[in-house]
């Protein structure tokens, strides 16, 4: 079996060292590409207004001066000389719960693999709310890496669909398990946007990481990460609300 990896907080994020591990418990045929530098909250952002260069830092392993969604095209177009089986995405530091996975790289990449016909997963490690030092932060994503991707290889996977799996932030003897769950939301809410000024005297602005708030749906991942279970959620890339397609149509009948 040949794996890419990649990961939205660059190539040399402890979650991509993480995932290496992980993903050597299934293989050795392991292929990263990874930008350069951290890209969380590019979303499935592709450049398009400036060239990308590939840079090699070893055996199969690459990065890529762009954003995620980049990465993943250039790790199947340029890096692998034949298609991976499986493209693992993470793991992500911080979580991917509810409606952050529209802003994710993370997920993105693991989009980006689905669109390509390639079984993928997205992987992240939610925060220890502790202040857990960084080596603990992956722990639960280390102990149940395996667990959890090991029934999704020969899962059936529709066409343009992926997985979104979220780690809690417990230590591994205290996970409780792994619960199949739907997308939950955030309350909205987009935190502080901090102001201050710059060396030159120039004002800033910088969107601020506060805690959200969030209704614990019933089925959700955000529950489930709430009770202490690694959660897993399919998701998949056709947007339409398809309840509003016949009164929608309806507006422009006549
Ligand atoms: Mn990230």
């Amino acid at each position: 079996m040949r794996i890419l990896l990649t990961n939205d907080d660059g190539i040399r994020a402890p979650g991509l060292e993480v995932l290496e591990a992980i993903a050597r418990e299934f293989t050795d045929d392991i292929w990263i590409c990874a930008p350069d530098e951290e890209q969380s909250g590019m979303g499935h952002a592709l450049t398009l207004t400036r060239p990308v260069r590939l840079r090699k830092h070893g055996e199969r392993r690459f990065s890529v001066t762009g954003t995620p969604t980049d990465s993943v095209t250039m790790g199947l177009r340029k890096v692998v000389d034949a298609a991976p089986d499986l493209i693992l995405s993470g793991v992500n530091r911080g979580a991917n719960l509810g409606d952050d996975i529209t802003y994710s790289g993370t997920a993105s990449a693991a989009m980006e693999g689905a669109l390509a016909g390639i079984r993928s997963i997205a992987l992240s490690q939610v925060y220890a709310r502790n202040g857990a030092a960084d080596e603990d932060t992956f722990r639960a994503a280390l102990a149940w890496g395996k667990r959890v991707i090991e029934p999704l290889l020969d899962a059936p996977m529709p066409d343009r669909s992926l997985i979104n799996v979220n780690f809690p932030p417990l230590a591994a003897e205290d996970v409780k398990g792994i619960r199949v769950v739907r997308q939950g939301f955030h309350d909205y809410a987009r935190g502080t946007v901090v102001e201050g000024r710059d060396p030159r005297g120039f004002q800033y602005y910088w969107f601020g990481l506060d805690p959200i708030e969030h209704t614990l749906d019933h089925g959700t991942d955000l529950e489930a990460i709430d009770d202490g279970f690694v959660s897993v959620t399919p998701l998949h890339l056709d947007l339409t609300h398809y309840s509003s397609l016949d009164t929608l149509a309806s507006r422009f009948e006549g």
